[in-house]
C-alpha cells in the first residue's frame, strides 16, 4: 500500500506486507512510481492487492478550486500517470488478469473565502464554549450546560447555516449516534464556511506575506450537495465494459473490492444490487485476478 492512511496500523490485528506510509503531499513522481511498483509487485505473484493514494487533486481543488486552470493541470498530469499504468499492464499483458479501480472519497465546490463566511463569535460568547472542533462546512461544539439552550437559540436564527442538537441531526447523515458526536453540530450551506473568526484562519499557499492565500475549494458539505459526488471507475477482467453505472455511495466500494478479490465481505452498509450489475459475472479465465486500487481525494468531475 502506499500513502494510504492507516496502512501503518494493525487493523484486526492485519497488517499490509507493504506500507509506504501516508505522507500529506507525494509528487507526481512519487504516484508514478508506485503505480509501476504495484504492477510489478502484482506481477510477479508477491501482492494480490496493491492500493495507492494521492492527495495532490485534494491541495490543488483547495487552493484553486475545483473549476481552476491549476486543477484543470494536476488532472492533466495524473492522466499522463494513468497512461504510464495502461502502458505497463499492455507491456506485461495483464487485460485478463488486473482489475483496476479509481475512486475518490469526495468531491469539491467553489468556495468565495472570507465573502461567504460565518464568525461564531459575532454571535456567541466564545468563552461559553467548552471545546469547538474544525471550521468549515461542518462545526462540533460543546457549549457549557448554563448556556447550552441560549447558544442553540441564537444560532438557530442565523442564515446558511444549520444548527443541530444530536437528535436533531438527519438520520441520512448515519451521524449522530456515534460516540464523539458534540451536543452542537453545526453544518454551513453549500460554499459557506463556519469559523471563529476570521483573523484566525491559515492562509495557505502564501508567499507573499499578507492574507492572499484564500481557499477557493472546500468538500464537506452535505452529500447530497451534487458537487460533493466523487467518481468511480473500474476496468479489468471483473468488470463489464464500456458500461456507465448510476451513482453508488462511498460504503459500496468495499464490496466491490471483496468481490473482485475472492473474498467474502463482512456486514457492511453498502449495498449490493447498487454495484452488482456492473460486474461482469463469469469466473476469470486466466487463473489468479489481481486488485489495483488508485484512491483520489478528491476529483471534480466538471465539464
Ligand atoms: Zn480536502
Amino acid at each position: 500500500m502506499y500513502y494510504w492512511p492507516g496502512c501503518e496500523v494493525d487493523i484486526l490485528g492485519v497488517r499490509p506486507t507493504h506500507c509506504e506510509e501516508y505522507v500529506y503531499n507525494p509528487s507526481l513522481k512519487n504516484f508514478t512510481k508506485s503505480i509501476e511498483n504495484s504492477i510489478n509487485a502484482l506481477s510477479n505473484g508477491s501482492a494480490d492487492m496493491a492500493a495507492v493514494y494521492y492527495e495532490q487533486i485534494d491541495v490543488d481543488g483547495h487552493h484553486h478550486g475545483p473549476l481552476s486552470p491549476q486543477l484543470q493541470a494536476s488532472i492533466h498530469s495524473l492522466d499522463i500517470a494513468f497512461q504510464t499504468l495502461n502502458q505497463r499492464i499492455k507491456e506485461k499483458n495483464l487485460h485478463n488478469d488486473l482489475n483496476v479501480i479509481l475512486f475518490s472519497d469526495h468531491g469539491m465546490t467553489q468556495l468565495k473565502w472570507m465573502e461567504k463566511i460565518i464568525e461564531l463569535e459575532l454571535y456567541i460568547n466564545m468563552s461559553h464554549i467548552i471545546k469547538m472542533m474544525d471550521r468549515g462546512p461542518v462545526v462540533s461544539l460543546w457549549p457549557k450546560q448554563a448556556q447550552f439552550e441560549a447558544i442553540y437559540q441564537r444560532l438557530s436564527v442565523l442564515k446558511h447555516m444549520k444548527v443541530y442538537k444530536i437528535q436533531e441531526i438527519p438520520d441520512r447523515y448515519h451521524y449522530k449516534k456515534g460516540r464523539f458526536v458534540s451536543p452542537l453540530t453545526l453544518v454551513a450551506d453549500p460554499g459557506w464556511f463556519i469559523t471563529e473568526s476570521k483573523s484566525k484562519l491559515p492562509y495557505w499557499n502564501n508567499d507573499t506575506g499578507e492574507p492572499k492565500g484564500w481557499q477557493h475549494g472546500w468538500h464537506g458539505y452535505d452529500n447530497e450537495f451534487v458537487d460533493m459526488r466523487g467518481f468511480f471507475l473500474a476496468q479489468g477482467p471483473d468488470f463489464k465494459q464500456n458500461l456507465r453505472a448510476g451513482p453508488i455511495r462511498a460504503v459500496d466500494v468495499y464490496n466491490v473490492m471483496c468481490h473482485t478479490l475472492g473474498i467474502q465481505a463482512l456486514p457492511n452498509n453498502g449495498s449490493w444490487p447498487r454495484v452488482e450489475y456492473m460486474l461482469s459475472g463469469g469466473a476469470p479465465l486466466y487463473g489468479p485476478v489481481h486488485t489495483l486500487m488508485l484512491g483520489l481525494l478528491l476529483l471534480a468531475l466538471q465539464a
